[in-house]
């Protein structure tokens, strides 16, 4: 391809990621699957897998209980546990929940969750209720300040469990709190971004944070790279290529 027909399709890519194209729900099989056929049976979850990961889910759910573990519990009206498939492959991990958040009790529901519903739908072609989405934070942060040390070390037994519970096969960190939590590193997210690590031998990508696509929309394009690495090591179609 030449030069200017890769940008021009780069480019294609790009508008279609930017303005979305309609969604196309897409069955998720596991791992090594063909993306449009059904898994063959031998690549099927069993049903005790299954069980397993929505049972270990639900008891980090009922260890966390209503949590008081830091100060955050005074000023929330909910936790915000996180939600979606308990078998994802694809797990996003955010920084805290926000007012709207911390009003429905779900992760990413306000105008950035809506972003990352897009970049999900939209661009990547996979269902939101496919993935798996929690934060760092449990429980709102007051005039959502920044997560402080203690509370983000108060959140970690549970996250880690929630990961373990899931195991996820790519995750991606959103944000300078997501990302740094998982990487455990103080890196900035500009430096971080776009460069995959790993948590407990789970690939990790970092991206930017969808609040901040709000304020800079030329940082999608960065994500939407982002992104399409993520669907390549999960064996899905990349949309545009
Ligand atoms: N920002 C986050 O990091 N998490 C949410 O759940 C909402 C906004």
């Amino acid at each position: 391809m030449s030069d200017k027909a890769a940008l021009v399709a780069d480019l294609l890519a790009h508008a279609r990621f930017l303005e979305g194209l309609d969604t196309v729900g897409v069955a998720w099989p596991r791992a090594g699957a063909a993306a449009a056929e059904p898994p063959e049976p031998g690549l099927r979850v069993s049903a005790a897998a299954t069980a397993d990961r929505a049972a270990s889910l639900k008891a980090v759910r009922d260890d966390l209980g209503d949590c008081r573990r830091c100060r955050l519990a005074g000023g929330r009206k909910t936790i915000v546990f996180g939600q979606g498939n308990p078998e994802a492959e694809l797990m996003f991990v955010g920084e805290a929940p926000g007012a709207d958040e911390d009003e429905q009790g779900l992760a990413f529901v306000g105008r950035a969750g809506q972003l990352l519903t897009d970049i999900i739908e939209k661009g990547m072609k996979l269902r939101r209720a496919d993935v798996f989405i929690a934060n760092v934070l449990k429980c709102r942060p007051p005039q959502n300040r920044n997560p402080e040390p203690d509370e983000i070390l108060s959140c970690q037994p549970f996250l880690e469990a929630q990961i373990r519970a899931i195991q996820p096969r790519v995750i991606v960190g959103l944000g300078k709190f997501g990302a740094q939590w998982l990487l455990k590193t103080a890196e900035p997210i500009t430096r971080l971004r776009g460069r995959m690590g790993e948590f407990q031998g789970i690939p990790v990508m970092p991206t930017y944070h969808p609040a901040y696509l709000l304020r800079n929309a030329a940082g999608k394009k960065d994500v939407w790279e982002d992104m399409k690495v993520v669907l390549k090591l999960l064996g899905r179609p990349v949309p545009g290529e």
